[in-house]
């Protein structure tokens, strides 16, 4: 397995018969050396009890394929909405999920989870982001793991929090637990919302002096569908959508992020997975024309 300080790979599934199993099988025949998946399905928060997950024989395989458990991610299903409070009910489900979710996340032997930080629902980006803040605070003085949480960066559709920097930040600056805090960068979301990927270095700069680069944790490499600022959040395969291969390229070999899992999650085509090819051309930076055909 290659070791040279990047680690690269995709989102994968976890399906019967052989759920986590399956799933470091997946990641290997790609020719990953991280991964991210979901502990269940991403629509809801219906889950099977860990037991059942062939978890042991997951972390026997990837162990012995050389995967470092570190830098593997789990994300949080989509249903999880704890910036807006004015539906009790649910702003409490969303809660109890994270802390679900962490627990769950540590049974896999991981320490990442990745989270989108929701939407106000007209209660105003302020107000979403002190919502969202208390209910981290709760969640993570009681799941009781060493769990990190990763705030993903939002592509500002509807009225999603999270759509820049600076709101990062300031979820961040609200909460308590803030060594358990850290950010996940997609390179869709950011271009969406509107920052320029092509001067990459650039963002990454505002990056460090708006959040602070330490908190940089995981990184979506994806293009994207629409040009900058659309706020669409449509994924697109390498090479195909408005960033372009040498953009995602320079992002994935950039000095400052080395050692960053990147993990793609670009769209299937054919029916097929993109991933071992898209791997293939990010680690050795040739690209192919046409490759989807
Ligand atoms: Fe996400
Ligand atoms: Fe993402
Ligand atoms: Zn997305």
């Amino acid at each position: 397995m290659k070791n040279d300080g990047i680690y690269l790979g995709s989102h994968v599934s976890m399906n019967a018969p052989d759920f986590y199993l399956g799933s470091v099988k997946e990641a290997i025949s790609y020719g990953s050396n991280t991964f991210m998946f979901y502990t269940g399905a991403p629509q809801n928060s219906f889950r099977k009890p860990l037991s059942e997950l062939k978890i042991q024989e997951g972390r026997k395989l990837l162990l012995e394929a050389g995967f470092d458990e570190s830098k593997l991610i789990v994300h949080a299903p989509y249903i999880i909405n704890a910036a807006n409070y004015t539906r009790p009910d649910l702003y409490e489900m969303s809660i109890n999920t994270i802390v679900s979710e962490l627990k769950r996340t540590a049974g896999f032997g991981a320490q990442i989870l990745v989270l989108h930080p929701g939407s106000h629902v007209g209660m105003g980006a302020e107000n979403g982001i002190i919502a969202l803040a208390k209910a981290l605070d709760v969640a993570l003085a009681c799941d009781g793991t060493n769990v990190k949480i990763a705030l993903e960066t939002m592509a500002g559709k509807g009225h999603e929090i999270g759509i820049s920097f600076q709101e990062i930040a300031s979820i961040i600056d609200h909460c308590k637990n803030k060594h358990r805090l850290g950010v996940c960068l997609d390179t869709c979301h950011i271009s969406d919302a509107g920052y320029d990927v092509k001067d990459f270095n650039k963002v990454l700069k505002e990056f460090d002096d708006v959040i602070g680069l330490s908190r940089l944790l995981v990184v979506h490499v994806n293009d994207t569908k629409n040009p900058i600022g659309a706020h669409k959040d449509r994924h697109e395969n390498i090479g195909y959508g408005y960033l372009g291969f040498k953009t995602l390229y320079d992002v994935v070999h950039h000095p400052l992020l080395k050692g960053i899992p990147m993990i793609l999650e670009t769209p299937y085509y054919n029916e097929k997975a993109p991933y071992k090819q898209e791997i293939e051309m990010l680690r050795s930076g040739k690209y192919v024309d046409n490759w989807r055909d």
